[in-house]
C-alpha cells in the first residue's frame, strides 16, 4: 500500500462560490485521520477531513484550536 493523502483539495466556497484551496495539516501523524484546513479569499474558514468516519466527525465537531485525536 503506497495511500497518501492529498495536500491540497480544493471545493468551492459555501459563502462567496469561488473555489478555495484547504491545505493537509500535520497535526496527526496517525492513519485515523487527514484533517485539512484553508480559508477563502473572502474570509471564509473552512474545515475538511478524510479518514476513519468516527475521527473526520471528532474534528469537524470541535471548536477551533481544540481538536486532539486520541486512539
Ligand atoms: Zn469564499
Amino acid at each position: 500500500m503506497s495511500y497518501k493523502p492529498a495536500r491540497i483539495l480544493t471545493f468551492k466556497c459555501p459563502q462567496c462560490g469561488k473555489s478555495m484551496q484547504v491545505f493537509l495539516q500535520k497535526v496527526s501523524a496517525c492513519s485515523h485521520i487527514q484533517p485539512y484546513q484553508g480559508i477563502c479569499q473572502c474570509g471564509y474558514f473552512m474545515r475538511h477531513a478524510t479518514g476513519q468516519k468516527d475521527a473526520v466527525a471528532d474534528y469537524l465537531a470541535a471548536p477551533d484550536g481544540q481538536w486532539t485525536h486520541h486512539h
